[in-house]
């Protein structure tokens, strides 16, 4: 009953004008592959200043993709210079939002509050948070392999009620933009304890209906075996999901 999810974090790249082109090609290309996008989901996650285009281009053609925003606001309105309410991107038809990306929590300090509280407000405005978590290479030595996602995980979910929906993104950071991606073992052992994780914190239904991904230097050639994992729903893809052709073969990982 989890659908298995192909989300491309495009993160800051193609403006409004390239995502038109993008997501263009993009479905003619599943679409002439036959790909079953009830089997497969495949999900787009471009800069805000796209998301208009993005949104008026699936609805104008009737495309078979979901889409989402990088990032949200704690807040819904008001004196916040720069950023950007849950609700306008409610407002522009996002199924998801990225929430506690490892470069927002690295560059924009990010804490496990500030992130608990944006799932909050991404439920609150409808969005299904796709909640990003991650050990970095130090963490790794210092905790081992899934001390600190089990424990990210925990602090923003606290609270949560039990029919959440949520997406998890297991990113280790060590392995984002390297070419180096976690073996497909290491990424299972991680993700089976956040699924853990998820039972005790929201229960057992939770845990079996909440999609858990891997992300960090996935590409065409390596989705397979990520996606052999009995506890791997799917992959949060960054720069193979800039390449129409790479993206559109990853999606189709059965093939
Ligand atoms: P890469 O696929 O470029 O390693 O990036 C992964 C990522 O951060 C997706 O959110």
């Amino acid at each position: 009953n989890r659908t298995p999810l192909i989300a491309g974090n495009w993160k800051m790249n193609l403006d409004h004008l390239q995502s038109i082109a993008f997501v263009q090609k993009l479905a003619w290309s599943l679409k002439d592959a036959r790909h079953d996008f009830d089997q497969v989901e495949v999900a787009v996650f471009p800069p805000f200043t796209d998301l208009r285009s993005v949104q008026t281009l699936i609805a104008a053609d009737k495309l078979p993709l979901e889409f989402g925003g990088q990032d949200v606001s704690q807040h819904d309105s008001g004196a916040y210079t720069g950023e950007i309410s849950g609700a306008f991107l409610r407002a522009l038809e996002c199924k998801y939002v990225i929430v506690g990306h490892s470069e927002r929590r690295q560059y924009h300090a990010e804490t496990d509050e500030v992130v608990a509280a944006k799932v909050s407000a991404a439920r609150r405005n409808g969005l299904v948070p796709v909640l990003c978590v991650g050990e970095t290479a130090d963490d790794l030595e210092q905790h081992g392999p899934s001390a600190v996602p089990v424990a990210q995980l925990q602090a923003a979910i606290a609270g949560l009620p039990k029919t959440a929906d949520l997406v998890v993104a297991y990113e280790p950071v060590w392995a984002i933009g390297s070419g180096t991606p976690a073996t497909p073992e290491q990424a299972q052992t991680v993700c089976k304890a956040l699924r853990t994780a998820l039972e005790e914190a929201l229960g057992q239904d939770a845990a079996a209906s909440t999609r858990i991904l891997y992300g960090g230097s996935v590409k065409a050639a390596n989705i397979a075996g990520f996606m052999r994992q009995p506890d791997i729903d799917g992959a949060l893809v960054g720069g193979a999901s800039l390449d129409v052709a790479e993206f559109a073969s990853i999606a189709r990982y059965r093939q």
